[in-house]
């Protein structure tokens, strides 16, 4: 890989560039030994050349047939980098989409706490036209002391769940010791706030074959969770959603403070798709309307939204789950921001 601080090259390749060409770039990027990522847009290809610096300088690239321009690389993080990628990354799971156009409506509890608060809610969302349904197994809780999920038996009821309604599975992977088990379990896996920058679980995820959805970190900047990513690219996985859900502040009247500028600034700096959880970052079920609205509005992807059929009895995240009984009229609120935008509920 790079020495430190080395500009790696973007190759744009000009309209009117044939595959072949681009082929023959690739080809000898490859055999001088830097590592050559392609991106095939709808109006141009891009291919990233990551690799040593001084065996950059030695290739004429800018020579090559069909190249139109050569441009450093000069920030830290590099493949997911928004002009590494042609056209903005759509994370498609048998036709649930998110990012680009596709809005993604990501919903359920907190956590998996029985067959049917699991079933009910996902019957719930499916009908209300989610994209996927969320619901943790492996919980990572403040207390060692409250409930920590139902592990292995909540990865059960969640593919239960998938069998009946169809949605995809987001679930939250804690631990390298489970990789296996949560990876056939889910169609996303969730890395949490807390693992944000655990860097050998995102080597871990990033050998995986599914998408990862990564949550920002209650303490990282922008720049740290783009780094982060990187990680998980780097091993070949550049299925990654990334999902800002509040930071630590001295604020203290939501549970996070929801950094929204946050997320103008990482659809400026990448290709991934940017979502938003506004339950953990209001903490209270009476804000999070407003703070999906507003995460609609500013340019996301989409938000991960938590939904329990009777919240006042959930076994964690009580006070901000939004009754099951509701979710449907909340969704609908949040569809008309995500048309206003162009964008539809992927
Ligand atoms: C969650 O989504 O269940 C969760 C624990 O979120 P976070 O990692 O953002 O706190
Ligand atoms: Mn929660």
């Amino acid at each position: 890989m790079a020495t430190n601080g080395s500009p790696e090259l973007l190759i744009v390749m000009g309209p009117e560039a044939t595959p072949d060409q681009t082929d023959h770039v690739v080809a000898r990027l490859e055999e001088a030994g830097v590592d050559a990522r392609v991106s095939r847009g709808r109006e141009a290809t891009v291919i990233g050349a990551i690799g040593d610096r001084e065996l950059l300088a030695t290739l004429p690239v800018e020579g090559y047939p069909g190249v139109e321009q050569v441009v450093p690389i000069i920030k830290p993080y590099r493949l997911v980098a928004r002009e590494l990628a042609a056209d903005p990354t759509v994370i498609d799971v048998d036709g649930h989409r998110v990012g680009d156009t596709y809005f993604g409506l990501i919903a359920g509890p907190c956590s998996v706490e029985s067959r049917e608060q699991t079933l009910t809610t996902a019957r719930v969302v499916a009908d209300a036209g989610a994209t996927m349904l969320r619901g943790g197994a492996f919980k990572p809780r403040t207390s060692p002391y409250t409930f920590q999920g139902l592990g292995i038996e909540a990865l059960e009821l969640l593919q239960e769940a998938k069998a009946e309604t169809g949605l995809p599975i987001v679930t939250e992977l804690m631990d390298p010791r489970h990789v296996e088990d949560v990876v056939n379990a889910a169609d996303v896996i969730q890395i949490g706030a807390r693992n944000s920058q655990n860097f050998l679980l995102l080597s871990e995820v990033g050998r995986a074959e599914k998408p990862v959805l990564l949550k920002r970190g209650l303490s990282t900047s922008v720049e740290e969770l783009l780094m982060a990513a990187e990680y998980v690219a780097k091993e070949g996985n550049d299925r990654i959603i990334l999902c800002e859900r509040g930071i630590k502040t001295f604020e203290t009247s939501t549970r996070f403070t929801l950094d929204l500028g946050a997320v103008a600034v990482l659809k400026n700096e990448t290709h991934l798709p940017v979502i938003v959880d506004p339950s953990h970052a209001a903490g209270r079920r009476d804000l999070v309307l407003p703070l999906a609205r507003a995460a609609a509005a500013v340019g996301a992807d989409g938000i991960i939204v938590e939904t329990h059929p009777r919240p006042e009895e959930a076994l964690s995240d009580a006070a901000q789950q939004i009754p099951t009984s509701q979710f449907a009229a909340f969704a609908a609120e949040v569809a008309a921001i995500v048309a206003l935008m162009g964008k539809e509920i992927g």
